[in-house]
Order: structure tokens, then C-alpha cells, then sequence
């Protein structure tokens, strides 16, 4: 199964793909993710990448490009991928669907998690990320069971630096200018599938399991 989770900063990808990808037995492959690891470990890939992940720009597409390669050349990619917060703009989609072609595959559908702009802003300034093992929560929405503690590890919870809300309101504008036109490609190559991603977190997962599974038959 090979997947694109496509959709705005906090429309729910991350929360979704990590149960999916759990449950599918497919590597959930989220770039945000990788460039947090790789600046955390102030690795020289994490260091040219922070001034643009510190402003809400888009990292450039030759670093994303060199870190997508190196996944899907791992073992587990075999079986299929989640696509998180990747593509971002229509040269990272052709250079995707080359990578995914050259390997003998095809992609099976692009899911489009459609959320309102107010909702993204609340869940946006309100989520709180695992320092440890990445999982994501929101103070309202989705607490912890003990504030500031992961539940799946004790891990440390923290905002992230790009979930301020001046640096959320470019990143949505961001989205808007160079991402917001994948819709039209996918769609224009029959692969996109919206769903709702307002609800319950629980109902969108049994929605994108539908929309899924009626692609794959
Ligand atoms: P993305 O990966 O698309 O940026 P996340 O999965 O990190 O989005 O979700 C953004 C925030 O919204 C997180 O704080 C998360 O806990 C919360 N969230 C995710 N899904 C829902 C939902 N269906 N309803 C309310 N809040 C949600
Ligand atoms: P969100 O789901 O909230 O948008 P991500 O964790 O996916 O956040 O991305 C955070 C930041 O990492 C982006 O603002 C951008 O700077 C960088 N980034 C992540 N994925 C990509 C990508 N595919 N291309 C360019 N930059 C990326
Ligand atoms: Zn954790």
C-alpha cells in the first residue's frame, strides 16, 4: 500500500498515519519527523535545514529529496509507505512519482484531510509533541493522561518552536501558495480521495480505512 497523507499544518496527518501505518505494517514516512531527528541531533543535513524550518519556510527540495531516497532504499519500504507532509509542492510530487515508478510501483491514492482554517489555528497553538518518541497530543483536544507526559513512553512533552502563532499563519500560507496545488495534480491523475478531518479522531480513522480499502479492490 503507498500512500500520501496531503492536507494543511495540523489537519490531523501525523495522528492518523501513526495509527495507520501501525495497523497496515507500513513505515509512516513523515519529513517533519525526519528533520526534527536530524536537527535535534544537529546532524549537517538538521543544520542546513534549520533556518528554514525555524522561519515556516519549506526546506529545500534537494534535502528532502536526498532523505526521502535514503528511506525508501530501507528494507521496511518494500511493503509499502504513509506519506507525511510529503510532497510539498509539485517538484517534490514528480520527483515522488519518478522514485515510485523507477522502483516498479505505483501510488494507490493521496488522501486529502479537508479542515477548516480556525480549526487548524486551535489545533495548531494548542499541540504538544513527545520528546522522546514523537507521538502527538493537544491540550484541549487530545490531552495526555498526566500534563506534560507522554502516555505511550513518559516522554517529555513540548511546543514546538513553528507551532507559535506567527510562524503558524505563514506556514498556512505556505501550504496555501505551494502545496494547495497538489490537489489538482492528483486529482487531475485520479489518485485523490477527501475525507472529513473534522470529528472525532476515531471516525476519521474508519473514514480514511474506507476510502482506502474501496481503492485497493
Ligand atoms: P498534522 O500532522 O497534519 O500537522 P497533527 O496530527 O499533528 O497534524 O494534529 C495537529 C493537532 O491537532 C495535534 O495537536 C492533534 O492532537 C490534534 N488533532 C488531530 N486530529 C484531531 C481531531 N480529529 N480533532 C481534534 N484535534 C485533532
Ligand atoms: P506540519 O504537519 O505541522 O505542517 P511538519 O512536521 O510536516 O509540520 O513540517 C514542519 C516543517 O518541516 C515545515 O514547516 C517545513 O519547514 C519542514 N518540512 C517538512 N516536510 C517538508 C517537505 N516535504 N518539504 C519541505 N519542507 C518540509
Ligand atoms: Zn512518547
Amino acid at each position: 500500500m503507498r500512500l500520501v497523507f496531503l492536507g494543511p499544518p495540523g489537519a490531523g496527518k501525523g495522528t492518523q498515519a501513526r495509527d495507520l501505518a501501525r495497523e497496515w505494517n507500513i513505515p509512516q514516512v513523515a519529513t517533519g519527523d525526519m528533520l526534527r531527528a536530524a536537527m535535534a541531533s544537529a546532524s549537517p543535513l538538521g543544520r542546513e535545514a534549520k533556518q528554514y524550518y525555524d522561519r515556516g519556510e519549506l526546506v529545500p527540495d534537494d534535502v528532502i529529496l536526498r532523505m526521502i531516497k535514503a528511506r525508501l532504499s530501507e528494507s521496511d519500504a518494500g511493503r509499502g509507505f504513509i506519506m507525511d507532509g510529503f510532497p510539498r509542492n509539485l517538484a517534490q510530487a514528480e520527483a515522488l512519482g519518478r522514485l515510485v515508478k523507477d522502483l516498479g510501483h505505483t501510488l494507490d491514492a493521496v488522501v486529502y484531510f479537508d479542515v477548516s482554517e480556525p480549526e487548524l489555528l486551535r489545533r495548531l497553538t494548542g499541540r504538544r509533541v513527545c520528546r522522546q518518541c514523537g507521538a502527538t497530543y493537544h491540550l484541549v483536544f487530545a490531552p495526555p493522561t498526566r500534563p506534560g507526559v507522554c502516555d505511550r513512553c513518559g516522554g517529555e512533552l513540548y511546543q514546538r518552536d513553528d507551532d507559535r502563532e506567527e510562524t503558524v499563519k505563514h506556514r498556512l500560507d505556505v501550504y496555501a501558495r505551494q502545496t494547495a496545488p497538489l490537489l489538482d495534480h492528483y486529482r487531475g491523475q485520479g489518485l485523490l480521495v477527501t475525507v472529513k478531518g473534522e470529528g472525532a479522531i476515531d471516525t476519521i480513522r474508519e473514514a480514511i480505512r474506507s476510502v482506502v480499502e474501496a481503492r485497493r479492490r
